[in-house]
Parts: structure tokens; C-alpha cells; sequence
């Protein structure tokens, strides 16, 4: 027997009919029923705290809430997946790549190389998996409206042969306001495992929200809105483990000292805690950037040299690629 909450159900064997007739007309959902309190479900269906603590267990459980042992963690980090950036600085900076089950925010100015290393990394999480690739496809959510599949073909055409697969392997979301950003990170639940989704890019975060939620009486709602789109893209990137990648604009810094320079990522601070990793790109002399890791949970604060070439995202010498 079990009551069906989408397409969730709670499995209560060894629970009599008569409860579960109950449970069904209160229509709880397993979210609902497993942040009950005993006391509070045991007076609502009438019936002893011990069974009703059955029941929350049974719902927590269904849920995967339960505590995992340092080491289990340990055992999960090690699964999952890396995308080559292909630079090799940048990725030892990250030991590996962009890491999938996380977000990385990579945050900068004008030209400073966000973009092009996001159009990099959907050409990138298609490759296999011993040349820095999860044989997955992309879904590039576009608020700015510069994705561009000709600069795309441009940078596989140095590497791949079939560069119209490639394009088949990116699903691309243009949108123009914060509602249609949400209704499409709401459907990547359903996609991801569809469609084999193994990068998630957004591109940029700020533009809509920057847009839309301006003055100061709005600043409450928008945090809100942002804190619980932060929420849900931690969600996403754990539960199916996917890289999520969102870049992120500058702006002047309120406060002067707490990045080192006179700029700050743009959000506040209802965004800042969210991403695993903070990534800091800026213009070097011609196509060479900088990338400059901070803050990171797992990984020293760290700077790296790195060119955005007419082939894309490279080290100093992008000379030796070859054809797969
Ligand atoms: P914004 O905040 O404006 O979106 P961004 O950080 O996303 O900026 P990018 O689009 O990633 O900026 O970088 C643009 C830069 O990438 C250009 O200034 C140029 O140096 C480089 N670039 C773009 N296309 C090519 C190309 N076809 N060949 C070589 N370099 C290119
Ligand atoms: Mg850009």
C-alpha cells in the first residue's frame, strides 16, 4: 500500500488499512510528512506517537534523509564527475575540472571570458570521459541572449569532426524575464535525466534579476526570489549530480576589503554562500585572462593564467590538440 505524492510514494508496509485510509484523505506529501513532529501527526490521525513516528521515519527515509558517515561522503565526492575547462592550470586549480553535484560561479566583467569559457564547457562535457568529458549534453540557459552556435562550431571545428553533433547535444533556453527563467529551472528536473544533462549553465544569473527588481523597496523580494532559486539549484546539482555553472556580473564594492579589490559579484548575499566554488575572471594583455579561485570550500585560494583563442579556452600553448 502507498500513498502517491507525484510520482513519489510512500511505502508503509505493515500498517493497517484503516491508517492508511486516513493518511490518503489528509493528502500528505512526503516532504510534509517527514518534517512532522510526532506529537503533531500522532493528534491529527488520532493514533499512538510511536506509530506516528513509524510513519515520519518511513517518509524521511523515502526521502534519503538520514546522516552519512564522513567516510560515505568521502565515497560520493569520489563519483562524481569533472568537465575539463581545457586549460590544464585552470583545471589543477580546480583539481580536475568543474566539478558535477556543485555549483561554480564564475564571475567578471565585460570580455573578462565568462561566456566563452561556458560555450568551452558545453563542447566539453561531451567528450568522453578519459579525454576530461561525462558524455552528457548541455542545457545553457541564455538571459543575456549571446549564445552563440557559430562561435560553438567554431571552437569544436579545431577538435571535433562532427561539429553538427555537437549542436544537437546543447539545448539551448533564451529567455527574457525572471518567470521564464524559473519555469525553465523548474523543467530541468524532468529533463536532466531524459536527456542525459550533465552541464547546466546560466548565463548570467544577475541580468534578470538586476532588470527587473530595482529600488530599494524591492530588494526583500528579490533577495527571496534569489535565495530560493539558490536553493533549488543546490538541489538540482546534488540530486542529479550535474555541474550547474552560472556566471555573475561585477559591480562596485560596498565593501572595499572583503575581495581584495574595488568590486564585488553582483547578487548580495542571499546568492554569495551558494556556489561551492567562486571563480574570478579578468582581462590580461591581449587573449590571456585571469582566473582566480576564492573562498573555496575544498581548494586554497588560488591564481592561474589562462587564453581565450579563436580555439577556445586553452593554456599558454594550445598548439598540440588533436582530432577525435
Ligand atoms: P560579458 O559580461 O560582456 O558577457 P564575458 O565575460 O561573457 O563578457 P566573453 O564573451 O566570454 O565575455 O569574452 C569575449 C572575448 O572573447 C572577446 O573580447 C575576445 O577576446 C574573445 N573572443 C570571442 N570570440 C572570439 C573568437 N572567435 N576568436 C578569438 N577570441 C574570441
Ligand atoms: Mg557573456
Amino acid at each position: 500500500m502507498f500513498i502517491v505524492e507525484q510520482t513519489t510514494m510512500i511505502q508503509l508496509e505493515g500498517i493497517e488499512k484503516e491508517l492508511l485510509k486516513k493518511l490518503e484523505q489528509k493528502d500528505y506529501s512526503l516532504g510534509q510528512l517527514s518534517l512532522m513532529s510526532e506529537k503533531e501527526l500522532a493528534e491529527d490521525l488520532e493514533i499512538e506517537e510511536e506509530l506516528a513516528a513509524l510513519i515520519i521515519q518511513k517518509a524521511q527515509e523515502q526521502l534519503g534523509i538520514h546522516p552519512y558517515t564522513a567516510a560515505e561522503f568521502l565515497e560520493i565526492e569520489r563519483r562524481r564527475g569533472r568537465i575539463t575547462t581545457g586549460s590544464e592550470e585552470f583545471d589543477s586549480m580546480l583539481n580536475g575540472g568543474i566539478w558535477t553535484g556543485e555549483i561554480t560561479e564564475l564571475v567578471g566583467s565585460f570580455s573578462s571570458g565568462k561566456t566563452q569559457l561556458c560555450f568551452q564547457l558545453c563542447i566539453n562535457v561531451q567528450l568522453p570521459k578519459d579525454l576530461g568529458g561525462l558524455e552528457g549534453k548541455a542545457f545553457f540557459i541564455d538571459t543575456e541572449r549571446t549564445f552563440s552556435p557559430q562561435r560553438i562550431e567554431e571552437i569544436a571545428s579545431f577538435r571535433i569532426k562532427n561539429t553538427k553533433k555537437v549542436l544537437d547535444n546543447i539545448l539551448v533556453a533564451p529567455t527574457s524575464n525572471t518567470d521564464i527563467m524559473l519555469a525553465y529551472i523548474n523543467q530541468l528536473e524532468k529533463i536532466i535525466p531524459e536527456e542525459n544533462i550533465k552541464l547546466v549553465i546560466i548565463d548570467s544569473l544577475a541580468a534578470h534579476f538586476r532588470a527587473e527588481f530595482i529600488g530599494k523597496n524591492r530588494l526583500v523580494e528579490r533577495q527571496q526570489k534569489i535565495m530560493n532559486l539558490a536553493e533549488k539549484l543546490v538541489e538540482i546539482a546534488v540530486d542529479h549530480d550535474v555541474a550547474i555553472v552560472v556566471t555573475n556580473q561585477i559591480i562596485a564594492a560596498i565593501d572595499q576589503f572583503l575581495y581584495g579589490s574595488g568590486e564585488e559579484p553582483a547578487l548580495g548575499f542571499a546568492w554569495a554562500h551558494r556556489p561551492q566554488q567562486r571563480i574570478f575572471l579578468r582581462k590580461s594583455r591581449g587573449s590571456a585572462r585571469i582566473a582566480r579561485l576564492f573562498d573555496s570550500s575544498r581548494f586554497p585560494d588560488r591564481e592561474i593564467l589562462f587564453y581565450v583563442t579563436e580555439q577556445g579556452i586553452s593554456d599558454t600553448s594550445p598548439a598540440s590538440l588533436e582530432f577525435y
